[in-house]
This record gives structure tokens, sequence and C-alpha cells, in this order.
């Protein structure tokens, strides 16, 4: 059996039509599937009998459970999904005045590994599939009954350690036919693959890139993300700069504040010279503690003058308030159940 959450437009279209049936089939049954979530090819009624006994045949709906579900005070809610081989994985449902996003996990564990992440404290056990990744949008809408509008990827894994996925999933939810996620609702972030970097910038998406940053200059960079080892800031920052220039799009740096690490004013001036020119966003997070480490998160005062010189030295940049505290579900708190 195929599995139905595994296919964009286009690669239902073409099923389709190697079968005799009709292209416009496949939209059909896309809004069957992402717009009225009706889950059973048999009450699809505007099908024709012939049409719903093959797809009966030959397809089928994976799904994926809801094993817990906790609410923040703030509105944030975090889910706990069960997988169909019982792998558990996290994501996080996030009420803005913008309407309600809800950051995705791409992969069981990460193997990037950053020195302050929780995420990567579990090495990667495989990558999620495309369906495992829009079941936990689709999820989300059911069990709230309430529009998802934006959709970040920034849970467990790296996205771009798992790019074809990620790129169906895009396809899948941005489809009109189908969940209708507008591509400037949804933001990809990625540690700084950079040939990855240099592939997306070659896609037609109009997806919001964001690359965690987190530093001003190699040393810094290496100590807490070894990924720089491979493609260091310089490489990062020169595919950024391609990026923008083949998108015309501004592209996001996300950089958390560490006590005592990257957060004295001389390396907000290194930042800002560093990125001077691109047409980019700096979005500062104060870091969340995770248990097993030692980073603590900079203080407020301190972070609104890394914040201030940026601001000064003319770079676009927010200082971000986290939502979902209490309830481990803020940036960098998910982590992979072990079980
Ligand atoms: N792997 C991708 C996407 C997932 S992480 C990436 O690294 O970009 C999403 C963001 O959360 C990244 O910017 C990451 O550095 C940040 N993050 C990780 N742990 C954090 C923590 N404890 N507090 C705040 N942000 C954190
Ligand atoms: Fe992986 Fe991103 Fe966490 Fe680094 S910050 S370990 S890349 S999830």
């Amino acid at each position: 059996m195929k599995n139905i959450f595994n296919f964009t437009l286009k690669e239902l279209q073409l099923e389709f039509v190697g079968k005799g049936f009709k292209k416009f089939n496949s939209r059909q049954v896309f809004e069957w599937v992402y717009k009225k979530q009706v889950l059973s090819f048999d009450d699809m009624s505007n099908l024709s009998k012939n049409l719903r006994t093959f797809l009966s045949e030959n397809y089928s709906f994976f799904n994926i459970g809801v094993n817990s579900h906790q609410k923040s005070k703030d509105g944030t809610e975090k889910f706990l999904f069960e997988l169909e081989d019982g792998n558990l994985i996290e994501t996080v449902l996030m009420r803005h005045n913008y309407g309600n996003s809800v950051c995705v996990t791409t992969q069981l564990g990460c193997n990037i590994g950053c020195t302050f992440c929780a995420s990567g404290l579990q090495k990667k056990k495989r990558d999620l599939d495309a369906y495992e990744i829009v079941l936990q949008v689709l999820k989300v809408a059911e069990v709230t009954k309430e529009r998802v509008s934006h959709v970040v990827v920034m849970g467990i894994g790296e996205p771009f350690d798992n790019y074809e996925n990620t790129m169906k999933f895009i396809d899948i939810i941005n489809e009109p036919y189908g969940l209708e996620i507008g591509a400037r609702h949804i933001t990809v972030s990625t540690s700084g693959i950079v040939p990855k970097i240099h592939q997306f910038s070659n896609e037609s998406k109009q997806v919001n890139l964001a690359i965690s940053l987190h530093a001003s200059n190699n040393d810094i960079r290496s100590s807490i993300m070894k990924i720089n080892d491979v493609y260091p800031i310089e490489m990062v920052i020169d595919a950024a700069r391609n990026y923008v220039l083949k998108t015309h799009r501004r592209i996001t740096f996300e950089y958390i504040l560490l006590d005592g690490i990257n957060d004295e004013v001389w390396q907000a001036e290194e930042l800002a010279k560093l990125i001077r020119g691109i047409n980019c966003y700096v979005n500062i997070i104060r870091y969340n503690s995770v248990e097993e480490f030692s980073y603590k998160g900079t203080p407020e005062d301190k972070a609104r003058r890394f914040h201030q010189r940026l601001l000064n030295r003319g770079i676009t940049a927010t200082l971000r308030r986290e939502k979902g505290g209490d309830i481990d579900a803020a940036c960098g708190q998910l982590r992979s159940k072990k079980i």
C-alpha cells in the first residue's frame, strides 16, 4: 500500500494519469484529504466508483497517534506524537496575534550535535518521512480544531540533512488545493549546511530561510557548533549572500545569546560588520537553559544592550520573547524521547 500523505499534488497526478484517470482527480483527492480532512476513499462522493476502488486497493492513510498533549499558560501547546514504528516525536503549536504556528520535527535526534542543544543529545536514529512531517501539522489542526497558518521547521533535527523529505513536506502543505499554507508563512532553519543552502537558493520556493549563526567569528562558532569546522562562517555568509541574490528574499540569522560566550557588545559590532550589506534580519533569542548543560541565557539588560548595538549599526534585529517555557516547549528544549 502506498501512503497518500507522502504524495505531492504533481506526484499524485502522475500516478493517476498513468492509470487512465484524469489530472483533476488528484486535485479532488487533495481537497478531500487536506481541506475536508475526510480520511476514507469511500466517502469521497464526487469521485467515480472506479477511482474509489483503485484508491482503496492501492493507497492508505498512514497515521500518527497522540501520545500526550500539554498546554502552557501562554497558549502554547506541546504534542508528543507516536509514529507507526513506535518512535515518539515532539511538535509545538504557538499562538500569535497573526495566527497559529506549528514547529515541526524533521529527524529522530540530530547528528549535528551543537553543544548547547537538547535535540543533539540523541544521535540521529533516522530521518522522518515527508508524511510524518505533514501529519504533525494535520494532527495539530485536528486536535485543536483551529487552522494552522504558519509553519516553522525548527523542531528536532537538521532539515537540510533530510533535504528531499523536507522539500516534499513544504510542497504538500503549500498546495493551494490542500492545506494552503503560504510559502511566506513557512520558515526553514538550518545550522549552516552550505551546499544545501546553495541548492535551496535554486529552488523556486518563496519559503523563508533562517540560518543559525550564534557567533560572530570562527573561534566561537566552532566551539559551540562543530558544523563550523566543516562549513566555516565565511562560507555560511557567502551562501547567505548568494541566497539573497538569487531569490531576492531577505534572510534571517538566528542568534541565541549564551551568557559570557557570544553576548558582548564587541561581538555585536563584529556581527554587524560580518553581515553588513546583506538584506537580512537578526532574530536574537535568549538561550533557554537545558538541564544537561551549564550554559545560561544572557540577562535581560545585557541582551538589550546587544540588540541595541546591532540597531545602532543599522542592522534590523528583534529580541524575541520565548513562548512555552513552562512546558519545555521553548526553542531548543525539545528532545527526542528515548524508548
Ligand atoms: N537544526 C536546525 C533547526 C532546529 S533548531 C538549526 O539548528 O537551525 C531551531 C533553533 O533553536 C536553532 O537556531 C537552534 O540553535 C535553537 N536552539 C537550540 N537550542 C536552544 C536553546 N536551548 N535555547 C534557544 N534556542 C535554541
Ligand atoms: Fe541539531 Fe539544530 Fe540542535 Fe544543532 S541546534 S543540534 S543542528 S537541532
